[in-house]
């Protein structure tokens, strides 16, 4: 078995520990990204397969933090930003009672949108205008919506947009955990349409860094989500080991051991002063049992929903519908539709699918259908054409069929989820030196991965200061190639 001392140890090599590692790298700290699978990215992961594009977990993001604009520009010349059109990406639709209504985005589509009878158009424009205080209790979404915006709003376009984001219940997520800065609007006696317009009147500088913006809306990259950590993995070379799994942690002297286990079950420990876990949820919690007890009660408490993602081609001839838009969502009131939503992958971004071809993305699972997880591929398939042959007018088989099933992978930010975090918090200032990032405290989408593990490594760099206490015991090289370990140039997650 052999051993190796590093400044920082990363496990998982999905965007977050990417990214932290990247910024140590960056400070001149020694780290080294640990990664169970042959390929880093996690989640993020593009395959292109007979001229479509296919994103098996996620498919676009939105860049708020200057972290994440930071880390686009230093990657700049290897990953291409490209922005959705911004008309499509504001047309969306939400099943109602068994057809697609289009989300109403100006006063005019709101007075003819037939999502809310009139008194629940009354009831929402008084909601938005009238101020009035929030109860100061942490609430469901669901109950803080129907408190301001009336029950027809929290039914329908709220629950939908939970079900688009969380692919879960919003009568059970929270909506500080979810949304801190709704909740901050509604806890204020301000009007949401008196804070909207204030954001507009010119203000005084701020302080904190702004984010230059500029990519507005919703983009993705030329080459698919997976090009960012593909990048990411080819700068920082040998510093990623893959095909390497912890096992096991436990504390020692002056830091951390971890126990790894290689592809061909050869097993090595690694030590190190500081450790990021940048790994799901549920391997958090495994790796941290027999260490920070305390710690992975609190986590056990953050529950997450599984999803299964079709990706389905079509000849173009075969859909008898514009999809013109992003496309759509479902939801919890219409509950006999087993789908989570659709997205019109190819609407959005056109080099998602050959010309003659459109692309699909269906959503099943969920908070809602847990049980779509054990269905087989055929059975998913199956279900998806049904409600694509009602809602869409598809007609033909599908040319292409690819199925991701992603088992818990989106933890659900439930009322208590900010005094779960705030636990956790406290309980990682009691251990320096042991930092939590990923998608399971404070964000789940890819912006804000990419902000807390920029955090945290401006935290490991602050701690360590400038001094190196690089030891490798053994050659980095020769450990790599007694480990079979892929070294990542090979590893790129667009294959
Ligand atoms: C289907 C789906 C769709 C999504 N859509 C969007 C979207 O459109 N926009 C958006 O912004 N966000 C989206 N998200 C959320 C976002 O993609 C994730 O929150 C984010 O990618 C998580 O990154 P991560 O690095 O924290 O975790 P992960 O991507 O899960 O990476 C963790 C890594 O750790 C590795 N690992 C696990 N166990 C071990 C171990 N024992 N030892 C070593 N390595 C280990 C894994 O192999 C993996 O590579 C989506 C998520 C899913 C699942």
């Amino acid at each position: 078995m052999g051993s190796c001392e590093r400044e920082v140890i990363v496990i998982g090599g999905g965007i977050s520990g990417l990214t932290a590692a990247w910024r140590l790298k960056m400070a001149g700290v020694d780290v080294c990204v640990l990664e169970s699978t042959e390929v880093v990215g996690g989640a993020m992961h593009t395959e292109q397969r007979e001229g479509f594009l296919l994103e098996k977990g996620p498919f676009n993001l939105i860049v708020r933090d200057p972290a994440f604009e930071q880390l686009l520009d230093e990657f700049g010349d290897e990953v291409e930003v490209i922005a959705a059109d911004r008309a499509v990406g504001r047309a969306r639709y939400i099943l109602h009672r068994h057809r697609l209504c289009k989300v109403p985005m100006t006063p005019t589509e709101l007075l003819r949108t037939p999502l809310l009878t009139l008194g629940g158009k009354v009831r929402l424009i008084r909601g938005l205008a009238v101020s009035r205080r929030g109860i100061g209790v942490d609430a469901s979404i669901h109950d803080a919506a129907t408190r301001r915006f009336g029950r027809q709003v929290a039914d329908g376009l709220v629950s939908a947009m939970c079900v688009g984001i969380f692919s879960g219940d919003s009568r059970e997520l929270s909506l500080r955990g979810c949304f801190p800065t709704v909740a901050d609007v509604d806890e204020r006696t301000r009007s949401p349409l008196g804070s909207a317009l204030s954001k507009r009147l010119p203000s005084k500088p701020r302080k904190r860094k702004r984010l230059r913006r500029h990519w507005r809306g919703l983009v993705s990259f030329r080459e698919g989500l997976g090009a960012l950590p593909g990048a990411l993995a080819r700068r920082l070379g040998s510093k990623i080991l893959t095909n390497c799994a912890a096992e096991a942690i436990r504390m020692v002297d002056r830091g951390y051991e971890v126990q790894c286990t290689l592809h061909h079950g050869e097993q090595i420990k690694l030590r190190s002063r500081h450790l990021v876990l940048a790994v799901p949820k549920v391997v958090a919690s495994a790796l941290l049992g027999p260490v920070a007890p305390e710690i992975d009660e609190t986590l056990k408490t953050i529950s997450a929903t599984s999803l299964v993602v079709l990706n389905l081609g079509f000849d173009r001839n075969d859909i008898n519908h514009p999809l013109d838009g992003y496309g759509f969502l479902v939801p919890r009131t219409e509950s006999s539709c087993p789908l989570l939503g659709v997205l019109w992958a190819d609407s959005v971004f056109p080099h998602h699918a050959p010309p003659d071809r459109r692309l699909l993305r269906v959503f099943m699972g969920g908070s809602s259908r847990p049980d779509m997880l054990s269905k087989s591929d055929t059975e998913l398939v199956e279900i998806a054409l049904i409600g694509l042959s009602d809602l869409l007018h598809v007609s033909g088989n599908p040319v292409l069929i690819h199925v991701c099933r992603w088992p818990d992978a989106v933890p659900q930010y439930t009322i208590g989820h900010v005094r779960r975090v705030a636990q956790v918090r406290h309980e990682l200032r009691q251990r320096r030196r042991l930092h939590l990032i990923g998608n399971y405290l404070e964000g789940v989408s890819i912006n804000d991965c990419v902000r807390s593990a920029a955090h945290a490594a401006e935290q490991i760099a602050q701690d360590l200061g400038a001094t190196s206490i690089c030891k490798c015991i053994e050659n980095e090289q020769s450990h790599s190639e007694a480990a079979g370990a892929r070294l990542p140039a090979a590893s790129s997650p667009g294959g």
